[in-house]
């Protein structure tokens, strides 16, 4: 696992890292759309949405998945979860292999392993009460009596801050902020060790996402929780991070801590991203470079490079030969996958 980008068998330090809480290893998830036809030799339409990617995510840490609509963030983290079987790859939870389990292993990975979704409206079944959502998981997973879920119940519905009565209420009661916090108490209550937001924010006002964010980074610190949150922002993940992979087209282009991804980013397209950050009093960065044209469809990636139609710095090179992950010049930590890296 060594070769695994991030990972460092010893830590800053000289210490010895802690084993890591999930490794996912060259996971590919892509969708055969139409298969090839022999009698009109039409090809098979195979939709690429997760190619090759591999990563490691530490007890307690927080890495970002960042990139555009469409580059395959939502299906890796359905794929994390079990909602999507892998073409090819493995994932590791705490050094087990979860895509060779048998059918009540993955169960309780998948206790362990919570999703929170983009779109509280969607999440939560209307027909339910707040306190039989926020317990049905654990009823799934057979955890306690009726009265301990109970008891849970008010106890994570407190930890969200919501008051008590909102347990006898239904979800269309809500806002959309306070919808997401019950998402957030209902993932909570089978005490995972993991947890993947998916554009928890996306649906909600801006005065409500800071509210969000600061919840969650408060739980992750009271349940020693790990966070895989996704985004397509990266100024949201700016303080929440430790590490950031940027996602472009099915494949993580970049992976390093968030201090040296902001300050230096390697890969042209995270530089891209990151002056366009808007900063206060100057709009987008002076200096800041559009990414040009649309992101391609991943039922057909360029070839080579698949950011070449969309890179200022796009050599001959970039149209013929896939650049690797590799750890940028003079920074072990962070790698890229691009020829010219800085
Ligand atoms: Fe741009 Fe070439 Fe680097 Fe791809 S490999 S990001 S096209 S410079």
């Amino acid at each position: 696992m060594n070769d695994v980008p991030g990972f460092a068998a010893v830590a800053p330090g000289g210490l010895k890292a802690p084993p890591p809480l999930l490794e996912v290893e060259q996971l590919t998830v892509h969708f055969t759309l139409a298969k090839k036809s022999f009698l009109t030799q039409r090809p098979a339409s195979v939709l690429q949405a997760v190619s090759d990617v591999s990563f490691v995510l530490a007890p307690g840490e927080t890495l970002a998945l960042v990139g555009e609509s469409g580059c395959g963030k939502t299906t890796l983290a359905r794929a994390l979860v079990g909602l999507y079987p892998p073409t090819g790859g493995g994932i590791r939870f705490k050094g087990a292999e979860v895509t060779t389990m048998s059918t009540a292993e993955k169960k309780r990975v998948r206790c362990e392993i919570q999703m929170i979704f983009q779109d509280p409206y969607e999440s939560l079944n209307p027909r339910l009460p707040v306190s039989d959502v926020i317990t049905e998981p654990l009823r799934i997973h057979g955890l306690g009596t009726r009265r301990e879920r109970a008891e849970r119940a008010r106890e994570l519905i407190a930890q969200v801050g919501l008051p008590v009565d909102a347990l006898n209420r239904y979800p269309h009661q809500f806002s959309g902020g306070q919808r997401q916090r019950i998402a957030i108490a209902r993932a909570l209550g089978p005490k995972p060790a993991l947890m993947v937001s998916d554009e928890p924010l996306s649906a909600l006002d801006v005065s409500i996402q800071s509210q969000i964010l600061n919840l969650l980074a408060d739980l992750r610190e009271r349940e020693h929780l790990s966070l895989l949150f996704i985004s397509h922002d990266l100024a949201v993940v700016h303080h929440l991070a430790d590490r950031i992979a940027v996602m472009y087209l099915g494949r993580i282009v970049e992976i390093g801590p968030r201090t040296d991804l902001y300050a230096t980013p390697s890969h042209p397209y995270s530089q891209a991203l990151i002056e366009a950050i808007p900063r206060i009093g100057q709009g987008r960065r002076s200096r800041g470079r559009v990414i040009r044209g649309d992101l391609p469809s991943p039922l057909a990636p360029p070839p080579g490079c698949a950011f070449h139609p969309r890179c200022p710095k796009a050599q001959d090179i970039c149209r013929s030969e896939a650049p690797v992950l590799a750890a940028a010049p003079g920074r072990p930590l962070q790698f890229a996958a691009c020829h010219f890296k800085d």
